[in-house]
């Protein structure tokens, strides 16, 4: 550990789906959490859903 993966600081753009605001987060930061709130409009957005990669979890 200790060495820094260039992926995980990476940012990414998470689009808010109320007011269509970009806010960029690293991919570390996405990682530990499920839930980012839009710093324009306050906006609770699923980034967990957003990345989810896993074909059994369907609703
Ligand atoms: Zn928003």
């Amino acid at each position: 550990m200790g060495k820094d993966n260039p992926s995980e600081n990476a940012e990414i753009g998470v689009i808010c789906p109320a007011c269509g605001h970009e806010e960029k987060k690293r991919v570390a930061w996405v990682r530990k959490h499920v839930q980012l709130e839009c710093v324009n409009c306050g906006f609770i957005i699923d980034t967990e859903s957003r990345n989810s990669r896993s074909p059994h979890s369907r609703h």
